[in-house]
C-alpha cells in the first residue's frame, strides 16, 4: 500500500468476525465500519457538503460513468479534481463505471477489450475499457478508485459467471498497469456471482496481487438477502486483515449488521437519498412513507433519538405537509435524516465493537 494509505484494526468482536478500524487516506480518516453516502453526479442529492459533514459522513462516493457523461472528466480536472469541484474536503471513492454499463442491457456490447455503448445523453458511441476507466478516475482524482469489472446479472448461469469472473481478473491486471497516481488507491473487486467456489478463487487471485483494498461486487443485484450473507461469509475470511473490505451497493440495516459480523468495513447505497426524494424516512430500521395520513397531525419529531437537524427542528406533520406539497425542503430534510440514520447506525455498531458489546447490542439484527 502506498504511504498515504493504511488500515489499522482497533478492536475485534470476541464472538463474530466484526472489527473496528481506521482507514487512512490523503484526505482524512474513515472510522470503520462505516456507511458511505452516494454522490452520483458529484453531489449527494439535495445535500450540501456542510450537511453531509453534520450527518457524520467521512468518505463519499461519486460515479465515473455519470461524471464521464456529464460534465466530463476534463472539466472536473480543470477545477482541480473532484474534491475542489464539489467542495468536499474529505475522502472520496469513485466506482469504475462497470456496474452502470453492464446495467445498460441491450444498448451495449461486451468484448475482451471492454464495453461499447451509446451515450444515453447524445447517442454517441463510447468505448469504456479498463484503461479508459482508470484514466477517467485518475483525472477525477478520488482517493480510492475501483477496478473496471464485469458484473454478471442475477440470475446468471455458472458459465456466464465464470467468464465474467475470469475477465474481471484480466481486466484488473490491465487496470493496475494503467493506474498512474500514487495518491489514489486502486481497489480490486471480487466477483463470482452466487457460486462459492468462484468467489473463493477470485478472492485468492486478487489477494495475490497485494492491492490496497478489496471490494465484494456483484451483490445486491436482485438476489435474495440470504445469498448476500453467504457470499460475504465465503469471501471475507480470504481477504487480508490489514486491508479495508468494502461491500458494494449494500446499505440496509440488517444487511450491514450481518456483513459487519463477517468482517466487512465499508458500505454504500443510494437508499437513503432515493427514499428521501420519494418522501420516505428510515426510522430505526423501518421505512415510513410521510404521505401516509397518520402523519398529517403528528407533531412529534421523526425520531426523538436522532440528533440530525431535521429531527431536532421539525415535526412529522410538517414533513408530511412538505412531501405532499412536493416542496424541495422536504426531500432535503428526509435525505439528511436518512443519511444520518445509516451513518449513525454503523457508528453505533463501531462503538459496540470497541466495547465488545456487538453481539448483545445488535442481537435482534443478527
Ligand atoms: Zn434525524
Amino acid at each position: 500500500m502506498s504511504q498515504s494509505f493504511s488500515f489499522n484494526s482497533q478492536a475485534f468482536c470476541s464472538y463474530t468476525k466484526a472489527r473496528a478500524g481506521v482507514f487512512s487516506t490523503p484526505h482524512g480518516n474513515i472510522d470503520t465500519p462505516r456507511f458511505m453516502p452516494v454522490g452520483t453526479l458529484a453531489n449527494v442529492k439535495t445535500l450540501t457538503p456542510a450537511q453531509l459533514q453534520a450527518a457524520g459522513a467521512q468518505m463519499i462516493l461519486a460515479n465515473t460513468y455519470h461524471l464521464h457523461l456529464q460534465p466530463g472528466e476534463s472539466i472536473v480536472a480543470g477545477a482541480g479534481g473532484l474534491h475542489k469541484f464539489m467542495a468536499w474536503g474529505g475522502p472520496i471513492l469513485t466506482d469504475s463505471g462497470g456496474f452502470q454499463v453492464f446495467s445498460l442491457g441491450d444498448i451495449r456490447t461486451i468484448s475482451e477489450t471492454g464495453v461499447k455503448f451509446r451515450s444515453p445523453r447524445d447517442g454517441s458511441m463510447i468505448d469504456l475499457t479498463p484503461e479508459r476507466s482508470i484514466q477517467i478516475q485518475n483525472e477525477l482524482g478520488a482517493d480510492v478508485i475501483m477496478a473496471f469489472d464485469e458484473c454478471p446479472p442475477y440470475p446468471a448461469s455458472r458459465e456466464e459467471v465464470e467468464l465474467a469472473t475470469n475477465r474481471t481478473y484480466r481486466w484488473l491486471q490491465r487496470c493496475m498497469k494503467a493506474h498512474q497516481r500514487q495518491d489514489q488507491a486502486l481497489f480490486g473487486i471480487v466477483q463470482g456471482g452466487v457460486y462459492a467456489d468462484m468467489r473463493s478463487m477470485a478472492a485468492r487471485q486478487l489477494v495475490d496481487l497485494d492491492l490496497p483494498g478489496y471490494a465484494i461486487g456483484g451483490v445486491s443485484v436482485g438476489e435474495p438477502g440470504e445469498l448476500i450473507d453467504d457470499i460475504v461469509k465465503v469471501t471475507t475470511p480470504l481477504l487480508p486483515e490489514d486491508k479495508p473490505r468494502y461491500l458494494m451497493g449494500v446499505g440496509t440495516h440488517r444487511e450491514m449488521v450481518r456483513a459487519i459480523a463477517s468482517g466487512i468495513d465499508l458500505f454504500d447505497c443510494v437508499i437513503p437519498t432515493r427514499l428521501g426524494r420519494h418522501g420516505s424516512a428510515l426510522v430505526r430500521g423501518e421505512r415510513w412513507n410521510l404521505k401516509n395520513a397518520k402523519f398529517r397531525e403528528d407533531f412529534r419529531p421523526l425520531d426523538e433519538s436522532c440528533p440530525c437537524y431535521c429531527c431536532q427542528n421539525f415535526s412529522r406533520a410538517y414533513l408530511s405537509h412538505l412531501v405532499r406539497a412536493k416542496e424541495a425542503l422536504g426531500f432535503t430534510l428526509l435525505s439528511l435524516h436518512n443519511v444520518t440514520e445509516l451513518i449513525r447506525f454503523t457508528q453505533r455498531i463501531r462503538d459496540a465493537i470497541l466495547g465488545d458489546r456487538f453481539t448483545t447490542e445488535f442481537a435482534s439484527w443478527l
